[in-house]
């Protein structure tokens, strides 16, 4: 079912099956001649068929498509929109990952990162194949329309301008409605959930990234914070500061765990603290404790640049220490 939020301006909670997120909420700009919709949930049928009901209800036949980053919620169905002549819109970097995760090379390489963090290899297959980024991503490459920095798409009456958000992911994009203070923010900002924020190839402070854009995000004016995943937000400077307290709250516990050992991410994670419904670290399914290690590392890496931990490398694991 579709609500209308504005003139023009429409959303629907596509459904995220097995997956703990549960929902995407995507949004559509109806426009005289083209329409925008701003992500599109998993590659699964089930997706599909909410987006196709969505269009039915609107009476849309086609449709372009911004990306605001590369998981596979985001950006699942892009391929099948590009096959019937959209124009797929995202950030340059995001759409260079997507396309590089549509093959084989991307997923050995994150494998190896992981290694570096001490999440221990599979005994059957890789870790990566019950990741739900492989599962449910692209089938085939996109021919990408890159959005940069400051880019405005008109649909509906409504100038959207591009910003970069850097931190989820490496080329985490927003759009922007200035004249309506209307922000879609992907997952820079959601509601009841933090954002996960964890290591990617080719990037060496996301954590530290991601604070930068919550402060970029924190200069504009937004009375109306579209959010994709959980409940609404009222006051996005107030969730921004919510934000930050988590994330420092965090690194303290982070940096409280070290103590005076020398730890891999793998070792931290187990210890942090989770909101999941499992009994201790050995019950986390294989992708949960993949996530938590990863967004364990990427605390780690954040305290290292800030000169609080120093790292040492020890048989191709990364080993952090308090100084
Ligand atoms: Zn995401």
């Amino acid at each position: 079912m579709v609500t209308k939020l504005a003139e023009n301006l429409y959303t629907t909670q596509v459904p995220l099956p097995d997956n703990p997120l549960r929902y995407i909420n995507v949004y559509f700009i109806k426009g005289d001649e083209r329409t925008l919709v701003i992500d599109t949930g998993f590659n699964r049928p089930e997706c599909e068929n909410a987006i196709q009901a969505a269009f039915d209800e609107l009476g849309v036949k086609d449709a372009d498509i911004f990306v605001t980053h590369l998981h596979s919620d985001h950006c699942g169905l892009a391929a099948r929109f590009a096959s019937r002549n959209s124009t797929i819109y995202t950030g340059e970097i995001d759409g260079e990952y997507i396309n590089f995760e549509v093959g084989d090379l991307y997923w050995r390489w994150l494998e190896i990162l992981f290694d570096k963090h001490g999440f221990p290899r599979a005994k059957e297959g890789r870790n990566t194949d019950y990741h739900p980024g492989k599962q449910y991503s692209l089938d085939k490459r996109v021919d990408f329309t890159y959005v940069a920095e400051g880019d405005v798409l008109e649909y509906g009456g409504y100038k959207l301008k591009a910003i970069m958000t850097p931190g989820h992911t490496p080329g985490h994009m927003c759009l922007y409605d200035e004249e309506n203070k209307r922000l879609f923010s992907g997952d820079h900002i959601l509601g009841t959930i933090t954002p996960n924020i964890t290591i990617e190839l080719g990037v060496e402070n996301p954590l530290g990234d991601y604070l930068k854009s919550l402060d970029k995000i924190d200069q504009l004016e937004v009375d109306h914070l579209m959010t994709t995943h959980g409940t609404p937000v009222d006051d996005v400077h107030e969730r921004i500061h919510e934000l930050y307290k988590h994330h420092t709250a965090r690194a303290a516990e982070v940096v409280n765990l070290l103590g005076d050992k020398s730890k891999h991410a793998y070792e931290v994670a187990a210890d942090m603290t989770w909101e999941i419904d499992c009994r201790n670290w050995d019950e986390f399914p294989m992708a949960q404790k993949w996530f938590a290690t990863g967004e364990a590392a990427s605390h780690l890496q954040y305290l290292m640049y800030e000169g609080k931990l120093e790292r040492e490398e020890r048989d191709g694991v990364y080993y952090y220490r308090n100084k």
